[in-house]
């Protein structure tokens, strides 16, 4: 199929491509291993001379047709699946840092990114410094070493709903001789394609919008091709120079713009394994197959609650990068003026205890530990995720007592703001 499809179609049709005779649906190749004539033929696939699969820890055809079809969504050259965001992230950073190696990271990201970035790539001897998004070009300068290897952000990050200005950080990034990637789970490349704006490999937790549904975890790596490894191949041997355990194969000379994605997969999943079963891949792409026409929803109806959140007396505040006025609303216009997210967090003026009567109180929203599904869905990190923390430690670690996390879904908007309504009734 043509490169030029709208992302509609590609969100219908990307990813697998039937022949003659073939199921029309992506089948799940609910296989470990794969069938050879020969030994020989068996052999080659093992040196990389050839394509095929072999083993579904290192690849598995439902697999890759879905990450081609994410690779389309994001205007990559190539993709790989894995078992979760958390690996996404990881791998993306495994495949290029090595001990003694350095990351430039937005302080804004996922909890579970940051603990992974400054608590177990530490562990590894990557170290990472995080910095503040919003700082000057020449304040972040400070942040890069000679041993920088990449620079880290989220386009909306969860649950700050910091907007990411993406131009700003592919410029320093690419000053430096470096990859910039970028998690965009929350804005998903229905509303936001950060490889249009500079980035060099944009990685998803697919268990949110993607999947939609709250059915499995899963995640993504997409390299858009453009980072030139090769001319700064002192700092990206991995890459540039003979490897080893795959007799001595050099991957950007051999495999070019999937260069990337061919060592994460031959390399990252041979050794560390994190693969996503062929049944959640089928999962989230029934899930695909709908997320150009949810995430309009989701935004069309998140914009209708954070007004409906402002017009009240009783809400301290709203942070919505939607809604104008929001200190990123400008950024949000510029990078995603279609929409930015379900997402918003506010804070109600009765603080910490308010907060639990709220959503005690809620029907239709209900409380879990998830973001970005078809439910609409609640959390109040002061008593779940950060509840070890007192409230000296909680405005210490950027999380205000009172800040709830709604995650509006694509139900009818008029029911969520009058289960809100009577929620919030004295
Ligand atoms: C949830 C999330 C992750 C982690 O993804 P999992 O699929 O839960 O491992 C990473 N980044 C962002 C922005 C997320 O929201």
């Amino acid at each position: 199929m043509s490169g030029k499809q709208s992302l509609d179609t590609i969100c219908i049709q990307g990813g697998w491509q039937p022949k003659n005779g073939e199921p029309r649906v992506l089948p799940i190749y609910q296989s470990t291993t794969f069938k050879y004539e020969t030994s020989e033929q068996m052999g080659r696939l093992f040196d990389l001379e050839e394509n095929g699969y072999f083993y579904t820890r290192l690849a598995n055809p439902t697999n890759d047709a879905v990450a081609d079809k994410i690779r389309k969504l994001e205007g990559g050259a190539a993709a790989m699946l894995t078992s979760s965001g958390q690996a996404a992230n990881m791998y993306a950073i495994l495949n290029i840092c090595s001990a003694g190696d350095h990351v430039v990271s937005a302080a804004t990201i996922y909890g579970g990114t940051s603990n992974l970035f400054t608590v177990t790539l530490k562990r590894f001897g990557i170290q990472c410094t995080l910095v503040d998004p919003d700082a000057p070009e020449e304040e972040l300068e400070k942040a890069f070493r000679d041993n920088t290897r990449a620079v880290f952000g989220e386009t909306i990050a969860n649950p700050a709903l910091v907007v990411l200005d993406l131009e700003k950080f592919a410029r320093l990034a690419h000053s430096h001789g470096v990859p910039f990637i970028v998690d965009n789970t929350f804005a998903t490349p229905i509303n936001c394609r950060p490889i249009e704006w500079g980035a060099d490999i944009v990685t998803h937790s697919t268990t949110k919008y993607m999947d939609g549904h709250a059915m499995a975890v899963g995640g993504c790596i997409v390299d858009s091709g453009n980072f030139d490894w090769e001319a700064h191949g002192d700092k990206f041997p991995g890459l540039t120079t003979p490897d080893d355990s795959y007799h001595g194969v050099v991957y950007t000379r051999k495999f070019g713009k999937a260069a990337y994605i061919t060592k994460a997969t031959a390399q990252l999943m041979r050794d560390m394994g994190s693969i996503q079963s062929p049944q959640n891949a089928f999962l989230l792409n029934i899930g695909l197959e709908t997320l150009h026409l949810r995430v309009p929803r989701h935004c069309e109806n998140a914009l209708k609650v954070a007004e409906y959140l402002k017009s009240r007396e009783d809400v301290a505040w709203v942070k919505y990068p939607g809604l104008e006025g929001d200190r990123y609303y400008q950024l949000a216009k510029k990078y995603m003026p279609q929409g930015t997210c379900g997402v918003i967090s506010f804070g109600l003026k009765g603080g910490r205890s308010a907060a639990s009567r709220f959503m005690d109180r809620l029907n239709l929203a209900a409380i879990v530990t998830h973001v970005a599904d078809a439910r609409t869905c609640v959390l109040h990190p002061a008593s779940h995720t950060h509840r070890q923390l007192s409230d000296e430690q909680l405005v210490e670690a950027g999380v205000d007592p009172s800040l709830i996390r709604l995650s509006v879904g694509i139900e009818g908007a008029g029911d969520i703001i009058a289960d809100i309504a009577q929620a919030l009734e004295p």
